[in-house]
């Protein structure tokens, strides 16, 4: 270890990896993708390949158990995990799952957390194939691997977005982010007066966006259906900022999003008012979604119009033109990404 010191906090987690993978190569004629997008894409034959990821959950930084019933949390972690191999346009098949617990839980909690599993692995045809179990000393922290095969032509990657294809988002976003933040009032209370029962009264449909999102497996198909092949594609886990900035910067391209294009519910504009936020900031940099953000050619775009699952939300751009956002009035501001 050098003498150096450089602070992990501030850095931000894209420039991080970065920095700490820039000096690997690959060196197996197989790895057709490393390092850089939701995915990495192995060659298993001329014509199709296996696609992997994996993501971890670690208790106090992903999820906060005052709240989050371990059900759910088993059912969120395997969405979240499978979303990346959804969003390089594949289907996922197998996952993997380490678990490391403290002993301050009972085997119930744990039997209670893979049923949430096992009723994920039913809704999104999936195989557990193996894991991990391991002690721990400081909180729980549940890692899964995904992995799914697809023919090599049909995989959507996040650096072949071209200037002026257009941005395309599914579902609406920003309801997991007002979710969270009605749970982390509650908590609050709860903490101040344990004698109050938290007040969840009418907020169903954000509260099961954070704690019971789903993935766009769905989307896929209907892709297929429509004959639509996005040239490029990514989850929504850090926040549309944030995975926007991560096509654009991947593609070598700008982009322009218009605010009033941003798909937002109904029940998440009334949240953030209550709460004070600015809805389009929760959909901008809230994260969680699940959602896939693609872009798509021109000339797709009739295939996909008026489509209730797919929003058009703006266009690809030369790298010189910036990635833009404009918003009701017109105003034209830079997009910004707190990940970077
Ligand atoms: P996502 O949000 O889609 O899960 P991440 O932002 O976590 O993706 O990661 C971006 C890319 O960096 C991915 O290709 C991922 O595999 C890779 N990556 C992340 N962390 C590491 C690490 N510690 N070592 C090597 N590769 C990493
Ligand atoms: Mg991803």
């Amino acid at each position: 270890m050098s003498e150096k010191r450089t602070e992990i906090e501030g850095t931000g987690e894209f420039r991080l990896i970065q920095k700490l993978t820039s000096n690997f190569i690959n060196r197996q004629s197989s790895t057709l993708k490393g390092i850089g997008d939701d995915a990495a894409v192995i060659s298993i034959s001329d014509t199709h390949a296996m696609v992997i990821s994996t993501d971890s959950f670690l208790e106090g930084v992903h999820f906060n158990l005052m709240y989050t019933p371990f059900k759910h949390l088993g059912y969120k972690c395997v969405v979240a995990a499978i979303s990346d191999v959804i969003a390089m346009n594949v289907v996922p098949q197998q996952i993997v799952i380490s678990v490391a617990v403290s002993n301050r839980f009972p085997i119930e909690v744990l039997e209670e957390l893979y049923e949430g599993i096992h009723t994920a692995c039913d809704v999104y045809t999936l195989d557990l194939v193996g894991g991990d179990t391991n002690p721990s000393v400081s909180g729980m922290q549940i890692s899964i691997t995904t992995v799914g095969t697809a023919k090599k032509e049909q995989i959507v990657y996040r650096d072949t977005a071209k200037e002026n294809d257009l941005i395309v988002v599914t579902g609406d976003l920003g309801a997991p982010y007002m979710g969270l933040q009605i749970l982390e009032r509650e908590k609050e209370v709860f903490k101040a007066n344990p004698g109050i029962q938290p007040d969840l009264e009418g907020n169903d449909y954000l509260l099961e966006r954070q704690l019971k999102p789903e993935a766009r497996k769905d989307i896929l198909r209907f892709l297929e259906e429509l004959k639509v092949k996005p040239t490029a594609m990514i989850d929504l886990s850090d926040g549309l900022a944030s995975d926007l900035f991560q096509i654009c910067e991947a593609s070598g391209l700008g982009c322009s999003v218009y605010d009033e294009k941003i798909p937002i519910d109904a029940k998440t504009s009334m949240a953030a008012i209550d709460f004070n936020i600015d809805p389009v900031t929760a959909a901008l940099n809230g994260g969680d979604d699940y959602e896939l953000l693609f872009t798509i050619a021109l000339s797709d775009y009739d295939k996909i119009k008026g489509n209730p699952h797919m929003t058009v939300i703006g266009h690809m751009a030369d790298a010189a033109s910036g990635k833009l956002f404009i918003d009701k009035n017109g105003s034209v501001v830079p997009l910004k990404a707190q990940a970077w």
